[in-house]
């Protein structure tokens, strides 16, 4: 065992411990019989005390918190010199549904969030509309990190230098599904030349989790006829997740 996990591995051991005594002290002075709160998860604590070293270029083996740290400090593409914020993603984890969208707009570079402009609201609303929302079982993040100019589609080499994070992102979610919107999601995350017309109502997967393809948020604000397929394809969603929905349709 290296030095520095042997350090983390005594020093959890000495919080157990510190943890283990507080609660028999509280039981003493109540009068109650000691309960003992079981074994603690000390591993934020430890990442900030005892950090583990983190190849910069092997993101392999981070934890999410090493993971967006690695994330903000990036400068492997172009995109970086222009951002404000890096959106990162945020939610549960693990996740029922991983929503994965294209990449920041203005509001979310300037919040480093995920889906808060007019998009993401109307995102919201499709959550609501099979019983889930953005706070709960749910993550949500994009393909890149950072806001390409002029919400310009994110070049080939930009998807490129910025999939290895989402692709450990999601190794960390476990998502029970995946929810790909929009056609540079569904081309960047499954490898095909495809866009949305093509890939939606199919049964696709990726490494194993199901995947549904539908229209970006944007688009169908843009073109109120995708509504519908929309909502056929969220439907799977939570036929796959088992949530019942009123039979509307
Ligand atoms: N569009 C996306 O694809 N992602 C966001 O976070 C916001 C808008």
């Amino acid at each position: 065992m290296s030095d520095i996990l042997k350090k983390r591995d005594a020093l959890a051991s000495a919080l157990q411990s510190f943890v283990d005594l507080c609660d028999e002290a509280e039981a003493v002075i109540g009068n109650a019989e000691v309960q003992g709160s079981g074994e603690r998860d000390f591993s934020v604590l430890l990442d900030t005390l005892l950090p583990l070293p983190v190849d910069k270029d092997s993101i392999q083996g981070t934890n999410m918190r090493q993971l967006q740290m690695l994330a903000e400090g990036c400068t492997k593409c172009r995109l970086c010199e222009g951002r404000g914020r890096v959106v990162f993603g945020e939610g549960s984890v693990p996740a029922r549904l991983m929503v994965i969208g294209e990449g920041p707009g203005f509001e979310e570079d300037a919040s480093g969030k995920p889906f808060v402009g007019k998009a993401g609201k109307y995102l919201d609303s499709w959550l609501g509309a099979i019983h889930l929302d953005r706070n709960n079982a749910v993550y949500i993040a994009n393909i890149v990190k950072c806001r390409p100019p002029e919400n310009r589609d994110p070049e080939v080499d930009e998807v490129e230098a910025c999939l290895p994070y989402l692709k450990r992102q999601i190794q960390l979610v476990k998502p029970q599904i995946i929810l790909l919107v929009g056609s540079v999601a569904a081309r960047s995350l499954l490898g095909v030349p495809d866009g949305v017309g093509k890939l939606r109502g199919r049964f696709l997967r990726y490494e194993g989790t199901p995947v549904v393809v539908t229209y970006h948020p944007a688009a169908v604000l843009r073109n109120m006829e995708l509504k519908r397929p929309v909502w056929d394809d969220l439907k799977k969603v939570a036929a796959y997740l088992d949530i019942q929905l009123p039979r509307r349709s």
